[in-house]
């Protein structure tokens, strides 16, 4: 039986480092990574119904509206025993969705552990994001500068070239950034006046950000008892 649950969220604009750190995270501890963004690319590419209403949203790097947000959100965050817990990425991304979580996770007698915000310069987002690859296969991203494939623009795994998200092209990636400070980071002081906030640099290598974020882990909220 499950004792300690992490329910955790990774706040922070597109480019931070969320979804590499969550791959990472999820897995050193047993967490249900929970993407918004993943799962609406795979409404969108299996031309669901809702991957139709939201293609042009995303290609235009605005956000998905609310409630198709929440649908997919409940859909797919489940309370198993077989998770330590759970690790939001990309969500929520303004105060109605942060709303709507608490009152979703009340319903299910849970609770928050911690928001960790990431801390990246304005100026590092765009790079990064023009940099970023990922496998059309086995879906692993990569970064041509701060997480290279083994061999030149080739996953390490499938051998396949890697490819693009079509939304890291320039015009798209500045929405994305503005979306962020206008909708999301009014969420830092919502999580910080709940006192839920933690804040990591995460300026540093892939590597480093990891030790960063197991630190806190292990020393911070993880003895948090449900
Ligand atoms: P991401 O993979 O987190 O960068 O998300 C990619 C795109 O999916 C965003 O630019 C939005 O269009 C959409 N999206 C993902 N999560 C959300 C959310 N919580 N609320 C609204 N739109 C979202």
């Amino acid at each position: 039986m499950v004792q300690y649950r992490i329910n955790a969220i990774f706040l922070g604009p597109p480019g931070a480092g969320k979804g590499t750190q969550a791959e990472l995270i999820s897995k050193h501890y047993s967490l249900q990574h929970i993407s918004t963004g993943e799962l609406f690319r795979k409404e969108s590419e299996s031309k669901t119904a809702v991957g139709v209403k939201i293609r042009s949203i995303m290609e235009r790097g605005e956000l998905v509206p609310d409630e198709i947000v929440f649908e997919v959100v409940k859909k797919n965050l489940f309370f198993g025993e077989n998770y330590n817990g759970f690790l939001l990425d990309g969500f929520p991304r303004n105060i109605l969705q942060a709303e709507m979580l608490a009152h979703f996770l009340e319903q299910n007698n849970e609770f928050l552990s911690a928001v960790i915000n990431f801390i990246v310069p304005k100026e590092m987002l765009v790079m990064r994001l023009l940099q970023r690859r990922f496998c059309p296969v086995c879906g692993k991203n990569y970064n041509l500068q701060t997480l290279p494939p083994k061999n030149d623009n080739l996953c390490d795994i499938c051998n396949v070239e890697l490819v693009k998200r079509p939304d890291d092209n320039i015009e798209t990636i500045t929405t994305r950034i503005e979306m962020y400070y206008t909708n999301t980071e009014p969420l830092v002081e919502y999580y910080k006046s709940k006192e839920l906030l933690h804040e990591v640099d995460a300026t540093g290598s892939v590597e480093h950000v990891f030790v960063l974020l197991k630190n806190l882990f292990d020393n911070g909220f993880y003895k948090n008892k449900k």
